[in-house]
């Protein structure tokens, strides 16, 4: 299933669900709220015979989590090398997954405008990334076990500014500024994913194509990302994990390429969809 969260032209937000072009309005009043039902209790809240007309409707960030998003630095392998030879440093390869986060204020819906100020950045980049909602409250959880808290799967661009990211010494602030953190179309639930580690992503700036991999290349699986970020730490239903970036950045390319005014980004993952978004930077 494809879980949206859209507007209609009269400005209601509501959730739902997507199927043959038409939208299955769910009753909780957001997604995340949904999420947070019981398996057993979501079906009472999609049951209704309300049908959207696809056409009409203007979708939003699909969820909006109840707290940062949760970020994987160096999570493949080529990236993590790129990053290294641009900055000058020797590889080194974690041990376990390098978290960080977004501010939750940094989300922003598909098919919109990122706008960006060029007096904090002129080294704005992207990344695209799979990402993971969670579908429960759960806490020490077990590799073993760790899909079943899986509630679905989108796509996500991690814009960053470089130089915020460079000069802050934390990733956070150079991460997290309005607008930089594309998130959608939608959510795609995992029977219909299947094995979330053999799919194709890519990215395409102004339609060239600039990163191109494949999500088993990852060098923290998703079971390992949940088993280690839930050690001790709850996890709560919508949470959002973006799984690490492939190769291909644009700090990293040579010369380095920033985004631009009037650029179009797109973030392609095999059975998911792509994440268009337009970039503003005055
Ligand atoms: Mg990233």
């Amino acid at each position: 299933m494809r879980f949206i969260t859209y507007a209609t032209l009269d400005g209601e937000t509501s959730p739902g669900v997507l199927e043959g072009g038409a939208i299955h309005r769910i009753s909780t009043p957001t997604l995340r709220d949904y999420i947070a039902l019981a398996p057993h209790e979501r079906i009472a809240w999609h049951s209704s015979e309300e049908l959207v007309p696809f056409a009409g409707v203007r979708l939003e960030a699909p969820v909006r989590p109840a707290r940062n998003v949760f970020c994987v630095g160096r999570n493949y392998l080529e990236h993590a090398k790129e990053g290294a030879a641009a900055a000058g440093r020797e590889l080194r390869l974690p041990d376990v997954p390098a978290f960080f986060t977004k501010a939750p204020t940094a989300i922003v819906g598909p098919d919109a405008t990122v706008h960006l100020q060029a007096r904090l950045s002129q080294e704005y980049d992207f990344e695209a990334e799979l990402a993971v909602v969670i579908g429960a409250r759960c806490k020490d959880v077990a590799e073993a076990d760790a899909l079943h808290f899986v509630f679905g799967y989108t796509a996500l661009n991690d814009v960053t500014a470089r130089n915020l990211q460079r000069e802050h010494g934390q990733w956070f602030k150079g991460k997290s500024l309005d607008e930089s953190c594309p998130i959608g179309p939608w959510i795609v639930s995992p029977d219909e994913v299947g094995d979330a580690q053999t799919l194709a992503i890519a990215f395409r700036l102004n339609g060239v194509e600039k990163q191109r991999s494949s999500t088993a290349q990852m060098l923290f699986g998703i079971p390992r990302l949940i088993a280690e970020l839930s050690k001790g730490m709850t996890l709560l239903p919508g949470d959002v994990i973006a799984t690490g970036t492939p190769a291909g950045v644009g700090f990293a390319r040579r010369p380095p390429e920033f985004l631009s005014e009037g650029d179009v980004m797109e973030v392609e993952i095999e059975k998911i969809g792509i994440l268009r978004s337009a970039v503003s930077i005055a």
